[in-house]
């Protein structure tokens, strides 16, 4: 828990959030500025600031987003239309919230990358 997180606030329920699937290592919730018609976050509860930081004991966890997702993904009917996962870092990659976080969209088709 980072005191000056949002995200770890979240995690901690000390600021509201639509939280949608939550157990003890992560929690999910949906995004305030919606992309999509389905757009949540899927966090570990552990603060972790950027991918960079990541470390080879984390690896399962993060792992464990992904798996996550995809249960949210099957929740929302999204498996079969197909949905896009995301984490971003730092700067140039968007980041502006320092606690990762993939993001699940899905529900529209979703632009091409390159
Ligand atoms: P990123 O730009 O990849 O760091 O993503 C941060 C995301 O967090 C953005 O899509 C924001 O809309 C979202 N966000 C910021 N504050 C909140 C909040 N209080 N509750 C839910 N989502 C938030
Ligand atoms: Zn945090």
């Amino acid at each position: 828990m980072n005191a000056d997180c949002l995200f770890c606030k979240i995690a901690n329920h000390d600021i509201p959030s639509d939280i949608v699937y939550e157990d003890e290592r992560v929690v999910a919730f949906n995004d305030i500025n919606p992309q999509a018609p389905v757009h949540s976050l899927i966090i570990p509860r552990k603060h972790i600031s950027t991918i960079n930081d990541i470390e080879t004991a984390d690896e399962s966890l993060v792992g464990y987003l992904v798996s996550v997702a995809k249960k949210l993904a099957e929740k929302n009917d999204l498996s079969e239309p197909g949905y896009r996962i995301v984490m971003n870092c730092n700067q140039q990659g968007g980041q502006t919230v320092f606690h990762i976080h993939l993001h699940l969209l899905g529900g529209r088709q979703l632009a091409h990358l390159g």
